[in-house]
């Protein structure tokens, strides 16, 4: 975009120069030479600009999406913040939420797999199979058997 500015800002220079040089000539055929020297820096100027707007309009889209995904880093990075990796009991692992920070959501486990990706899916108990307890991610499908006390 920096380049389209110049290039825009360097036409419109050349013009004024071109413009003030009007002043001086008396020939027919020099200024008519002139005019269309002028219109030719003037149609550069102009399409430097529309560029410059065009990339500039490619740049506030970046910085809305940009700022989005802080967002969305900010949010998640305070959800992840309130949970930890526990052990459930021979190397089976989830991730359950610091009693502190449970605040009216009943405790729970959540995903390890989708905690990676940067989501959160609370684990569903689908019941009891020999001697262990199956909890599934609805969300991935991933499955883990956590032996029963
Ligand atoms: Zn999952």
């Amino acid at each position: 975009m920096a380049l389209s500015i110049a290039a825009a800002i360097a036409s419109l220079k050349t013009a004024g120069e071109i413009a003030n040089g009007f002043l001086t000539l008396r020939d027919q055929a020099v200024i008519q030479s002139k005019v269309i020297e002028l219109q030719s820096i003037i149609l550069a100027a102009q399409q430097g600009a529309i560029t410059a707007q065009s990339e500039q309009m490619e740049l506030v889209d970046e910085i809305r999406a940009l700022r989005a995904e802080l967002d969305r880093l900010a949010a998640w990075s305070a959800t992840a913040d309130r949970y930890q990796l526990t052990d459930l009991g021979k190397g089976v692992f989830a991730y359950k939420p610091q009693a502190e920070t449970l605040g009216s959501d009943p405790d729970h486990f959540a995903c390890v797999q989708c905690f990676e990706t940067g989501r959160r899916s609370v684990l569903q108990n689908l019941g009891r199979f020999n001697s262990r307890e199956r909890l599934e991610c609805q969300a991935c499908k991933s499955a883990i058997n956590v032996p029963v006390a």
